[in-house]
C-alpha cells in the first residue's frame, strides 16, 4: 500500500465523525503519489502525518443575549492548521451547519490555496454554528462581540488574521474588529474584508468573484478560447456569486442564474448590470431572498432545486459545498458545458470532479479558482502594514496577476506530471510542494 493511502486510512481512524475533512484529504492525498515517489524525503520527513493533524484547534462557547432579553449559546471554532509559510490566514463562517468536520476541511483546503497564491500565509478557519438569518443588527453584533472576546486571545496580525465566509461579511467584521480593539487597544490588521476607512482593500468584495472568473479565462485562453458569448450557470447569491456576475458581464459572458438554500432563479435574457444591481441590494441590504427577483423581473423561479440543469457553457457554482452531485454533473456535461470555476469551497463531490475531468471539462478546482479571496486579503495585510492603501486598479492588476500565476503553476505541476490539462492535481502539487518544503527546512515542528 502507497504512503498517502496509509496516511488516509490513519486520518480515517482518528476522525470517525469529519465526512468532509476525510473527503478534503482524499481529494489532496489521491493526487500526490507521484510526488512522494520521486521524493523520498518528504515521507523520511512524515510529512503527510504532521500536514494531516491541525497545529491547534480552539473550541469555545459563545454566550449571547437576544433582544427579547433571552440566553443563547453557540459554539465557536478556530482551526489554526499551519503555519510554514506564514500567518494562519483563512475566513470565519456563521453557519447553522459549521461543524469541527466542517472547519477543518476548510483549515485543510485553506493551506493549499494559500500556499498557491505565492502570499506569505498559512492556513487556518474558523466560524460558529450562529445563523445570522433573521437576528437583529444588535443581537448580530452581541453574538461577535461575544466570540471576539474568546478569539482575541488567539489571533494578532502576526499570528491569525481572519476574514469573512459564508454568513461574515462587512458588518460582521467591522463588529469583530471593534470589539478586538477595544479588547487589545490595538488598531491592527487582525482581519480582512475591513471597511475602506478603517483598513480595508479595496477590491477585497469583489476579490472572489472577480479571481474565479479570471481562472476561467486563463483556462479557457490556454485551448485558445475565450468567456465571450458564453452563457454562464452561477449558483449563489452572496459575495462571490455577485462579483462573479459582474466580472462575467464585462468579459461578455451572459450569467442567467442564481440561487439561494431555497431554490434558484432562470433569468434567459441575462442577468444584466441593472438587474444585478437590485440583486445587491436585495441581498446585501434588505437581506431578501433570490424568489423575489423572478416576481420583480418576470422569470423563472424553481424551488428546492440547483441551477445545474439549466444548459450554459460556463457553470460557476459560488455556493456552498457538495452542491453538485454526480448526476448534476453529468447533465452540465450533456448539455455542453466547457469550463467549471469553483468560487466555492468544494462544490463538486468527487465523483463529479471524476466526471468533469474524464470528460476534459476544464476544471478549476476550489483552492486555485477562489483564491484570489484570499490573495486581497493578503494584498490588504500589505496595505496595512504599511498603512498605505493602493488604488482600485493597482489591486486589480495584483489580483489578476495572482490568478494568472496560480494558473500558471497549476498547468506547470500538472504537466510535469504527465497530467496536462488537470487542474486538480496541478494545484494539488504545486501547493503541496512549497508546504512541505518550508516544513523541512523549519525542522520537527
Ligand atoms: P455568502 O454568505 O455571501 O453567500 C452564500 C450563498 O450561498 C448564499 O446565497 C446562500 O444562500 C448560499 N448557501 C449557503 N449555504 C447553502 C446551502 N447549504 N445550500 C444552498 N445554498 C447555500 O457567502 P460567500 O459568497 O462569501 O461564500 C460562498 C462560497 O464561497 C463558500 O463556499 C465560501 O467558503 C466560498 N469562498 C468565499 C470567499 C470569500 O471571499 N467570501 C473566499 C473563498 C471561498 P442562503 O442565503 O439561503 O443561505
Amino acid at each position: 500500500m502507497s504512503y498517502t493511502h496509509d496516511v488516509l486510512e490513519m486520518s480515517k481512524k482518528r476522525n470517525p465523525a469529519e465526512p468532509e475533512f476525510i473527503q478534503a484529504l482524499a481529494e489532496v492525498l489521491e493526487t500526490l503519489d507521484p510526488v512522494l515517489e520521486q521524493h523520498p524525503e518528504y515521507q523520511e520527513a512524515q510529512i503527510l502525518e504532521r500536514l494531516v493533524e491541525p497545529e491547534r484547534v480552539v473550541i469555545f462557547r459563545v454566550p449571547w443575549q437576544g433582544d427579547d432579553g433571552t440566553y443563547h449559546v453557540n459554539r465557536g471554532f478556530r482551526i489554526q492548521f499551519n503555519s510554514a509559510l506564514g500567518p494562519y490566514k483563512g475566513g470565519l463562517r456563521f453557519h447553522p451547519t459549521v461543524n469541527l468536520g466542517i472547519m477543518k476541511f476548510l483549515a485543510f483546503e485553506q493551506i493549499f490555496k494559500n500556499s498557491l497564491t505565492g502570499l506569505q500565509i498559512g492556513g487556518g478557519k474558523g466560524g460558529s454554528d450562529f445563523d445570522p438569518k433573521g437576528k437583529s443588527d444588535g443581537e448580530v453584533m452581541r453574538f461577535c462581540q461575544s466570540f471576539m472576546t474568546e478569539l482575541s486571545r488567539h489571533v494578532g496580525p502576526d499570528t491569525d488574521v481572519p476574514a469573512g465566509d459564508i454568513g461574515v461579511g462587512g458588518r460582521e467584521i467591522g463588529y469583530l474588529f471593534g470589539q478586538y480593539k477595544r479588547l487589545c487597544n490595538e488598531f491592527t490588521g487582525v482581519l480582512t474584508g475591513k471597511g475602506l476607512n478603517w483598513g480595508g482593500s479595496l477590491v477585497r468584495p469583489e476579490a472572489t468573484g472577480y479571481g474565479a472568473v479570471y481562472f476561467a479565462q486563463e483556462m479557457l485562453g490556454g485551448v485558445g478560447d475565450s468567456l465571450d458569448g458564453k452563457t454562464a450557470i452561477v449558483s449563489g447569491s452572496g459575495n462571490v456569486a455577485q462579483f462573479t456576475c459582474q466580472k462575467l458581464l464585462q468579459f461578455g459572458a451572459k450569467p442567467v442564474t442564481l440561487s439561494d438554500s431555497s431554490g434558484y432563479i432562470h433569468d434567459p435574457d441575462g442577468i444584466d448590470k441593472e438587474k444585478l444591481a437590485w440583486v445587491m441590494e436585495l441581498k446585501n441590504i434588505r437581506r431578501g431572498r433570490i424568489k423575489e427577483y423572478a416576481d420583480e423581473f418576470k422569470c423563472e423561479y424553481i424551488a428546492g432545486k440547483r441551477p445545474w440543469e439549466v444548459p450554459g457553457d460556463a457553470a460557476f457554482p459560488s455556493a456552498t459545498q457538495n452542491e453538485i452531485s454526480k448526476g448534476e454533473a453529468e447533465t452540465l456535461i450533456k448539455n455542453g458545458c466547457k469550463v467549471v470555476a469553483e468560487g466555492a469551497n468544494m462544490p463538486t463531490v468527487p465523483e463529479g470532479v471524476d466526471a468533469f475531468i474524464k470528460a476534459r471539462v476544464l476544471f478549476g478546482p476550489g483552492k486555485a479558482a477562489n483564491a484570489g479571496g484570499v490573495a486581497t486579503s493578503g494584498l490588504e495585510m500589505s496595505q496595512n502594514a504599511m498603512r498605505l492603501p493602493w488604488s482600485f486598479e493597482e489591486v486589480d492588476e495584483k489580483l489578476h496577476g495572482i490568478m494568472k500565476g496560480i494558473y500558471r503553476s497549476s498547468a506547470d505541476a500538472a504537466q510535469r506530471y504527465h497530467q496536462a490539462g488537470n487542474f486538480v492535481v496541478g494545484a494539488n502539487i504545486a501547493g503541496f510542494m512549497k508546504v512541505a518544503d518550508a516544513m523541512i527546512d523549519q525542522g520537527l515542528v
